[in-house]
């Protein structure tokens, strides 16, 4: 299927390649057992997302940036993450899939069960891994790595945590006009928000940026759950603008209007003691989703991001609804 952001900028499809990863919309569903205090809850279950081994948020931000990487011509990607980096092992693993190989900054998160079944999963994957533990020693050995990247005399293709640079904040200017499609369609009445993590910013930027195109006045509400990285307001919108700064610059003719309307909240009260610590609100968010609507969810960003969802819903600051939960989790 051609990308919506194709259908909507014929003059993307030349510049901007996409390589499908997925085959369908992800599903939409109401949540009926959790919406007992506030508004009509529903899910967009973007755990399905991933046609790999592997899935979540990060497989759609892959689908611009793997092509991109190529058509430069890129035969490596460097890039960081924590221990249990969901984003380095989709970027292994797909990125294998098309030739290319990845290099990993690895810095330390607190180790649990989770996070020894990814670094498992990690050192099968076929990456090269590097256990720089700090965020000022990954700088340090910032030259190294790069070096470690080079094929000959190409040089990787390098790519912050997360993979939230603009071409990967794609992903979600794309899942927005999904969604956008899905309201048009009927499956579900126009949000009044959206609730998703943020880890590292693309997710939500990508969002906030793609309801605005697709002409939906729902707002965009993040909930961070990192605090090793600058992830505040002023930020993620200078993310979306530079998306579609990205996307003006290959050719999309958006208005200036577009940029300019601001739709995106950011949360900070749900983090607890620091990005991968557990909370008790996480873990219990985690246990209703799984106990009332067979959703699952893990601690670090989707525990977190539905609590903040419930406690907001119930004191009224998500009116009038629907709202819409996206689930960014992709376990496999
Ligand atoms: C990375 C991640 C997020 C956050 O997405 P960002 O684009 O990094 O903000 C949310 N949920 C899960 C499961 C993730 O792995």
């Amino acid at each position: 299927m051609t990308p919506y952001l194709h259908q909507l900028y014929p003059a993307l499809a030349d510049t901007l390649p996409h390589l499908a990863l997925n085959a369908a919309p992800t599903p939409v569903r109401r949540l009926t057992s959790l919406d007992t205090t506030g508004s009509e809850l529903w899910v967009k279950d973007d755990s399905v997302f991933g046609d790999g081994g592997w899935g979540g948020n990060k497989v759609r931000k892959l689908e611009w940036l793997l092509p991109d990487a190529r058509r430069l011509g890129r035969r490596t990607i460097v890039t960081v993450g924590g221990l249990g980096t969901n984003w380095g092992l989709a970027t292994a693993l797909y990125g294998r899939e098309q030739g290319l190989k990845t290099v990993l900054a690895l810095v330390d998160q607190p180790v649990d069960e989770h996070v020894r079944r990814q670094l498992e999963r990690l050192r099968a994957s076929g990456a090269q891994l590097h256990f720089t533990h700090t965020k000022l020693r990954t700088v340090l050995a910032a030259p190294y790595l790069l070096a470690r990247g080079f094929s000959g005399r190409t040089p990787p293709y390098l790519l912050p945590a997360g993979g939230s640079s603009p071409v990967g904040a794609l992903g979600y200017v794309e899942a927005a006009l999904e969604l956008a499609a899905q309201v048009r369609a009927g499956e579900l009445p126009e949000p009044s928000h959206i609730v998703t993590a943020v880890g590292s910013g693309g997710t939500v930027a990508g969002l906030s940026l793609g309801l605005r195109l697709a002409g939906l006045a729902t707002r965009a509400v993040g909930v961070v759950v990192n605090d090793t990285l600058r992830l505040d307001e002023p930020t993620l919108n200078r993310l979306a603008t530079r998306t579609a700064n990205l996307l003006r610059a290959r050719g999309a003719n958006i208005p200036e209007t577009v940029t300019r309307t601001a739709n995106l909240d950011i949360v900070t009260d749900w983090l607890g003691p620091g990005y991968g610590q557990p909370t008790p609100e996480a873990r219990t968010a985690q246990t209703l989703s799984a106990d009332l609507e067979h959703l699952t969810l893990e601690p670090v960003y989707t525990a977190k991001a539905m609590a903040a969802l419930l406690d907001l819903d119930a004191h009224h600051r998500l009116t009038p609804g629907p709202v819409v939960y996206l689930n960014t989790n992709g376990p496999r």
